[in-house]
């Protein structure tokens, strides 16, 4: 999509000079040799692209990797494998298209998440949405695309968001090795069924999960690593930006590298 006068101000703002590569022609942005029906495109159950709660049913962890959506997000909400799931309002599943091209991972709901049930709804989601923004991407409403959202179109404006863990940590700890390994089969198959072109991990526990690295954010950031055979992008999460502003410029040059990847992978 052209630069708009928004985001070349956004960026400006913060000093970064930024390439960003011309999208391909509306049409031939997706080479997949699949033709959309057999790439699940389309295929969202309603629950997913509304909001609307599926009802519990519990699974067995082992059997998570065979489950579909409306499967997927019920074991979730049924999910009692680890102790948070006494202190949560609710869970919170994962939002956005469900073949989205970009797939950002964050860490745990907080607060507002768990009182909303989705994810990044609070202030760090705020600063995620806007830098979602600056590169013209988003969540489903606000690219006021809902009526469309079986285009791939659609699947390339729109991002899908998951977090490493579904339930909120008592006072927002930090996710425990044990709460992080059980809910691990929920993240592994919202990745299989999306099949995003590209991940953006944001945060050390995202990292952890995907990569299986202790290393420090910013030891990782600024190459491209692989999620089994996907670019994968290492950054920092937008509360840590909110706690540390003078990092933002490495984030954007993050999220720079992410497009110019996702754009390179494409073509
Ligand atoms: N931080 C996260 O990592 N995820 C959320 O959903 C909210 C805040």
């Amino acid at each position: 999509m052209p630069w708009s006068e928004r985001q070349a101000a956004m960026l400006q703002e913060m000093g970064i000079r930024c390439w960003f590569p011309a999208p391909p022609p509306q049409g031939e942005a997706d080479r997949s040799p699949l033709p959309p029906a057999e790439r699940g495109v389309g295929t969202a159950p309603a629950a997913l692209r509304s909001g609307e709660a599926a009802a519990p049913v519990e699974v067995a962890l082992g059997d998570v990797a065979t489950l579909g959506w409306d499967g997927l997000r019920s074991a979730v909400a049924a999910c009692t494998a680890c102790g948070l799931c006494k202190g949560r309002r609710q869970t919170v599943f994962g939002v956005g298209h469900p073949r989205a091209h970009w797939m950002v991972v964050g860490e745990a709901p907080g607060e507002q998440e768990d009182i909303q049930g989705e994810p990044f709804v609070g202030k760090s989601g705020q600063l995620l949405d806007n830098m979602l923004r600056a590169i013209g991407l988003g969540r489903a409403e606000a690219q006021g695309l809902d009526g469309n959202a079986d285009t791939e179109l659609a699947a390339a404006r729109q991002v899908y968001i998951a977090n490493t863990i579904k339930c909120r940590p008592p006072g927002n700890r930090n996710p425990e090795p044990d709460e992080l390994a059980r809910c691990e089969p929920f993240l592994i198959r919202q990745l299989q069924l999306v099949q995003p072109k590209i991940i953006l991990a944001m945060g050390r526990f995202a990292v952890q999960s995907l990569l299986r690295s202790s290393d420090p954010i910013g030891r990782l950031r600024g190459r491209v690593h692989q999620y089994q055979g996907v670019p994968l992008i290492v950054t920092y999460h937008p509360a840590y930006l909110l706690r540390n502003p003078e990092e933002k410029a490495k984030a954007w040059d993050d999220l720079c590298l992410a497009l110019a990847t996702a754009t390179a992978t494409a073509g």
